[in-house]
């Protein structure tokens, strides 16, 4: 496996290759290895990038304490299967005074982007950087992250990119907590109440399925399970992230985000 952090060496190492792409932060856990093994699976070769990108950071957010665990990443990739990990640094991707990618104006800035404005700036600005590095056929996203797959979708048809974006499934605990990087910021108490946010999704998708379809009213009783939970939103809009009034199935996304202790906590489920 190699290890490249600079642009131009991964460009040339890259050239000519059909490459399926996993954009990560690193510390990784089976989340990120459940998009590593499909895209070793699906593609000849896959590039990882482990890369925590500051500007998708808020002013007072955890970049400085993001959990860094190289080495056992490193580990975890080989092991996967991966032909090269990328790993530059933040002079190898970010120039003084450049030009700067806006998130759409309504669904960037709702849910996750209401909470974090200017983080699915950020986050757009690498990944696009990213794409342009790596060049990928296929790049692997998890459902987790459900507004940012959104909005990377939107930006490869709107910039007219050459990749396809692939939607993977979440991966969660035992238990039903979606497997998470900041969950190791969590004591044990804390990990048990965050229970709730999965929990909360999981009542959705009971009275989804016993025939419910009233978005007020299942937010309403969704929410008894999360008085536990600082919540920041628990909403229900439809896949293209509109609100809606009555839930259509196969096109909706119940979505959670809160704090628990002073770790913040996103989850969804897709029904
Ligand atoms: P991150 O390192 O948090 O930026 O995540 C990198 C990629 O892994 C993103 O596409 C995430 O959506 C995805 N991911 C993170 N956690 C999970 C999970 N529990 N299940 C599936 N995908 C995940």
């Amino acid at each position: 496996m190699e290890v490249i952090s600079s642009v131009e060496e991964l460009k040339s190492y890259l050239k000519d290759k059909g490459v399926g792409f996993v954009p990560t932060m690193g510390a990784l856990h089976e989340g990120h290895l459940s998009l590593i093994k499909q895209s070793v699976s699906q593609n000849s070769t896959t590039v990882v990038s482990i890369f925590v990108n500051p500007t998708q950071f808020l002013e007072g957010e955890d970049l400085d304490k993001y959990p860094k665990k190289t080495e056992a990443d490193l580990k975890i990739c080989e092991l996967a299967g991966v032909d090269a990990v990328f790993l530059p640094t933040i002079s190898d991707i970010y120039r003084d005074n450049e030009l700067i990618i806006k998130a759409p104006t309504i669904k960037g800035y709702i849910l996750e982007g209401a909470s974090r404005p200017g983080h699915f700036d950020g986050v757009l600005q690498v990944v696009l950087k990213l794409f342009n590095i790596v060049n990928p056929k296929y790049a692997y996203f998890g459902k987790k992250d459900a507004q940012q797959l959104y909005l990377i979708k939107q930006m490869a048809g709107d910039l007219f990119l050459d990749v396809e974006i692939i939607p993977c499934d979440i991966v969660r605990d035992g238990d039903g907590l979606a497997l998470s990087s900041r969950n190791v910021y969590l004591n044990p108490q804390e990990r048990t109440k965050a229970l709730a946010l999965s929990k909360s999704l999981k009542r959705a998708g009971k009275l989804i399925s016993a025939g419910n379809r009233d978005v007020e009213k299942i937010k309403s009783l969704c929410l008894e399970v999360l008085k536990d939970v600082d919540v920041e939103y628990f909403e229900i809009v439809d896949y293209e992230f509109n609100t809606i009034d009555s839930i259509e199935l196969n096109n909706t996304i119940v979505l959670v985000a809160g704090r628990v202790g002073t770790t913040r906590l996103i989850d969804n489920i897709w029904i």
